[in-house]
């Protein structure tokens, strides 16, 4: 599903991503573990298509086609999801405006026809359920006051309506009480754990992975992948910390 080879990125001039590789394939979850500084936020942003991210050399490739050549709204149309640490708050739009207006361009862009209101407030509100989020927080400007719990929370009713075939999630689980965990790792499991999809999970700690078993984990330091393994390689990280696991 996605292919990255020999991927190299810098920002502001300074090389951060120095050759990474990493292949997930259809109905893997993949964790991304790492040091802090490593990279692991740049290289959620270069696979977004952040502008000010410079590819300096490398591919990647998401389904087949080369990521790097299309533009963030052609990425995700094409069913790339982005989930980010500190999600953006809109004052002025409300959650139900903003996501129908997403949704709906991205139905446009793959040439299906837009959703409804009355459709798209059904779904809505179903993935709001599924969350456990509360339906009023439809109607409130985007992320706007929602507690770190909630704009996670509103980030998997987001990522439950585009319904996308691949999701990258950066730290979704930094900051989360126990439940708010629970109900962000049911969410990814419910939305994402599909034979034709694929995950990307970039987290500091073991505790997400409780709840969401990945199958491969990476250790990302200095730019570069520089060890792989399974599940126990995350419990090793959190036991024994990077230095001696990733040296
Ligand atoms: P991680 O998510 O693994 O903690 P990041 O990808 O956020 O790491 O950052 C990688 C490195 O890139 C860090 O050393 C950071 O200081 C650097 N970096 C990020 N943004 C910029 C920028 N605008 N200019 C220069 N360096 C930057
Ligand atoms: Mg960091
Ligand atoms: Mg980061």
């Amino acid at each position: 599903m996605l292919k990255i080879e020999k991927l190299h990125a810098a920002i502001d001039g300074k090389e951060i991503l120095k050759g990474l590789d990493l292949e997930v394939k259809a109905g893997e979850v993949h964790a991304i573990m790492g040091p802090n500084g490593a990279g692991k936020s740049t290289l959620g942003y270069v696979l977004g298509g952040r502008p000010e991210y410079e590819v300096t050399g490398g591919s990647a490739t998401f389904r087949g086609e080369d990521l790097l050549d299309m533009e963030a709204h052609e990425r995700a149309a094409a069913g790339l999801f982005l989930g980010f640490q500190y999600p953006v708050e809109i004052p002025g739009i409300s959650n139900v405006q903003f996501l129908r207006e997403a949704l709906n361009s991205q139905r446009k862009a793959r040439g299906e026809a837009p959703l409804s209101g009355a459709e798209f407030l059904k779904l809505a509100r179903a993935q709001a359920d599924a969350l456990g989020m509360d339906q009023e927080m439809l109607k409130r400007p985007v992320n706007v006051g929602f507690s770190g719990g909630e704009k996670k929370r509103n980030e998997m009713v987001q990522m439950g309506i585009l319904d996308p075939k691949f999701a990258i999630l950066d730290e979704t689980d930094s900051g989360l009480d126990i439940d708010a965990l629970k109900a962000v790792g049911e969410g990814i499991n419910r939305i994402m754990r599909k034979p034709d999809k694929g995950v990307l999970l970039i987290t500091h700690y073991q505790r997400l992975l409780d709840y969401v078993e990945p199958d491969v984990v990476h250790v990302l330091a200095d730019g570069r992948i520089v060890k792989s393994g399974g599940p126990e390689l995350a419990v090793e990280l959190e036991r024994e910390g990077y230095g001696t696991v990733a040296a």
